[in-house]
């Protein structure tokens, strides 16, 4: 589905990704680990194009997305993202959140985005929640609500950016259920957290960064139980 290829990016002369190459195939969730400042939310946002590449490619389904011509509004339609903060806009009901995309970007339906917004509701067991305001819902409340609107787009990709740490410990594990409900529909995912019981249970392949470099790739049990690399080492006992 997505091919990163020899991705660099600098701010402000620190180079922060340093030809990163990653392959994500269809239905694979690809888990990115590392310390604060690795690089992987920057990785992220090349690929949904908020940040331009300084050299190297992205490719999505085979198109290159970093090439200038490239659509963004095209390219964004493909790809779901879900940040830390829930961005919910707090003046619309959650209906209105999750239809907004499908009526305004791609041109559906009042009444068949709201239908298919009340399946998704459903499905992640927030039928009750349709007329309500974000601020009467719970942090891990909104952060469903946030995926679901991602999802509502029906994306070939999604991008998840620590959405679990901005919540109580107690909601952590309804937004990690959605997670993998979406996971078990196939869903191909990229997502960075800091929770590493989290990384081992539902990844696919897990990535580990460090300084903007790749370092290691592997299955979970490869990357926890015997990594290949010292930095991966080092950095696994610091947060175990
Ligand atoms: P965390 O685990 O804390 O979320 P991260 O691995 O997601 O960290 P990034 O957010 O990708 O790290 O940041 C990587 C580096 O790039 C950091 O040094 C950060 O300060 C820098 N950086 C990120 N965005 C910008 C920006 N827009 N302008 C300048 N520097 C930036
Ligand atoms: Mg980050």
């Amino acid at each position: 589905v997505l091919t990163i290829e020899g991705v660099w990016k600098n701010f402000d002369g620190h180079h922060v990704l340093r030809g990163i190459d990653l392959e994500v195939h269809s239905h694979e969730v690809v888990c990115l680990i590392g310390a604060s400042g690795s690089g992987k939310s920057t990785l992220l946002r090349c690929v949904n194009l908020l940040e331009t590449v300084d050299d190297g490619a992205v490719y999505l389904e085979g198109q290159e997305i970093t090439d200038p011509r490239a659509d963004v509004d095209d390219v964004r339609k493909r790809i779901g993202t879900v940040f830390q903060a829930y961005n919910l806009f707090p003046h619309m009901s959650v209906l209105d959140n999750i239809t907004l995309a499908p009526r305004q970007v791609h041109g559906i339906g009042r009444r068949e985005a709201e239908e298919q917004a009340r399946g998704l509701l459903g499905r992640f067991g927030l039928a009750d929640k349709a007329e309500a305001y974000p601020d009467r819902l719970s942090g891990g409340q909104q952060q469903r609500v946030a995926i679901i609107r991602a999802l509502a787009t029906q994306p070939r990709l999604m991008l998840l950016d620590e959405v679990t740490s901005a919540l109580d410990p107690a909601l952590v594990r309804e937004v990690l259920g959605v997670i993998r409900e979406l996971k078990d529909t196939g869903m191909t995912m990229i997502l960075t957290t800091h929770e590493m019981g989290f990384c081992r249970d539902i990844a696919d392949t897990v990535c580990f960064l460090d300084d903007g470099v790749l370092v290691e790739k592997g299955t979970p049990e490869k990357i926890f139980t015997d990594p290949g690399h010292p930095r991966t080492r080092d950095f696994l006992s610091t947060v175990l």
